[in-house]
């Protein structure tokens, strides 16, 4: 990575895509380094795709959707479909350019494979990539040399506060959740939430599925098997604590008793900067603390009796395989159905529960193992999503 890494921006329609966009213009007007957008990645919404195009410059644009990819009048190179971003990927980054992987879901993993492949730093935001598929995607960055810096803020965090000690003397890592908007509340309270108000994140702007996860804290329990898959711990020595101002986002816990934490605004365009330019650190993009207006920094344990996901990703982990993929995938189907209005807010739980107690975890060898546990998760869903409504 130099400061004149090329950047292909998967995603780049979504919140930290967009964000992406400001930072390396920030990056720019500063004087700091240019890192030239080559290429952008999408689902479907290509009138926003064809303004990022104008703005950026791009040359080579991939739409997951076919039938959209059809009406795109842009002048970049089109590759259509859900394969497109990583045969674009395979065809035109090279060793030093930079995959920035902010495609939600699981839809994002052939992608960054593909940057993994071609040499390409990964600047990851879409954790359901490790989630999913970590077993596969951590040995193929190591056997390529290839760095995973992570853009989720929490992971940031706790990769900042590693360089305080060495490896051996790390005990325990814990992140910090917002605690979303229905902290405090219980299970029954919840049940019949709506989706505009479990949408209404009370720290952080973010895309529609991560904010049903930051209220179901499915969030968190991604993200601990994702610090699993990045800083290599076991389940028992990842944890998390609430904290509703969202400051601090982990904290690093050494055997001497020395704690370091990492503190920031909730803005993504810090820890989106630090992934691009690390191991520089430049002038903010981002929003920066106003000590003025910081009163208090307030912390919780985290209810796990109301919110179980975090249960279910520490088991996941225990229990390996396709595990985390099963829990990935049957989340991403049951807050898709809470979205379109087909299950409530209650459901979304007993779903996942379902599905992770159904499908059992089998050994992952190849990506065909994923993509099949993958489907038979989101399958047990959408077969039970009637049958186990939450009771009024
Ligand atoms: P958004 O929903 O805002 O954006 C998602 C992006 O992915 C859009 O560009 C969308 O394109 C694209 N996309 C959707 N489906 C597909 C598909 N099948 N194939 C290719 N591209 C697709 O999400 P966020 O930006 O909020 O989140 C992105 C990722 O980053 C998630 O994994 C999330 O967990 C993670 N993350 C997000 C944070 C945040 O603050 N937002 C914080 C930390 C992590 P289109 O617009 O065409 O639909
Ligand atoms: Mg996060």
């Amino acid at each position: 990575m130099t400061a004149s890494s090329r950047i292909f921006l998967l995603g780049s329609t979504g919140s930290i895509g967009c964000n992406t966009i400001e930072v390396v213009e920030h990056l720019r007007r500063a004087g700091i380094g240019e890192f030239p957008i080559v290429a952008l990645g999408i689902g479907s919404n290509i009138e926003a795709l064809a303004a990022q195009e104008m703005r950026t410059g791009a040359s080579f644009v991939s739409i997951a959707s076919v039938e959209r990819s059809e009406q795109y009048e842009g002048d970049a190179a089109v590759y259509a479909g859900p394969g497109g971003a990583a045969e674009m990927i395979r065809s035109h980054a090279r060793a030093g350019d930079i995959v920035v992987a902010a495609v939600v879901g699981s839809a994002g993993i052939d992608a960054v494979m593909a940057g993994i492949e071609r040499g390409c730093r990964v600047a990851l935001a879409n954790k359901e990539t490790l989630v999913a598929a970590g077993s596969l995607v951590m040995p193929a960055a190591q056997a390529a040399g290839v760095d995973i810096l992570p853009v989720d803020s929490e992971h940031s965090a706790i990769f900042q506060c590693l360089h305080g000690g060495p490896s051996r003397a790390v005990e325990r890592i814990v992140l910090t959740a917002s605690g979303g908007p229905f902290r405090g509340r219980s299970r029954k309270d919840i049940a019949s939430a709506t989706v505009d108000e479990a949408l209404a994140h009370p720290t952080w702007s973010m895309g529609r599925k991560i904010t049903i996860d930051s209220a179901t804290l499915a969030n968190k329990a991604l993200e601990i098997i994702e610090a699993h898959w990045l800083f290599g711990l076991p389940a028992e020595r990842i944890d998390a604590v609430t904290h509703p101002q969202s400051i601090i986002h982990g904290f690093v816990e050494f055997m001497d008793g020395s704690v370091l934490a990492q503190a920031g605004p909730p803005d993504m365009r810090t820890p989106i900067q630090l992934a691009l330019t690390w191991p520089d650190r430049v002038s903010a993009a981002g929003r920066t603390l106003c000590w003025d207006e910081l009163r208090s920094l307030d912390f919780a344990p985290i209810d796990h009796e109301t919110f179980p996901m975090i249960q279910l990703a520490w088991d996941a982990i225990r229990a390996g395989g396709t595990a985390g993929t099963v829990l990935n995938a049957a989340n991403e189907a049951a807050v898709e159905s809470f979205l379109d209005g087909r299950i409530r807010f209650g459901d979304i739980f007993t779903l996942v529960t379902g599905a992770c107690e159904a499908v059992r975890p089998s050994r992952i060898g190849t990506m065909e193992d994923v993509w099949a546990a993958d489907r038979a998760a989101r399958s047990w869903v959408t077969s039970h999503q009637t049958s186990v409504m939450v009771q009024e």
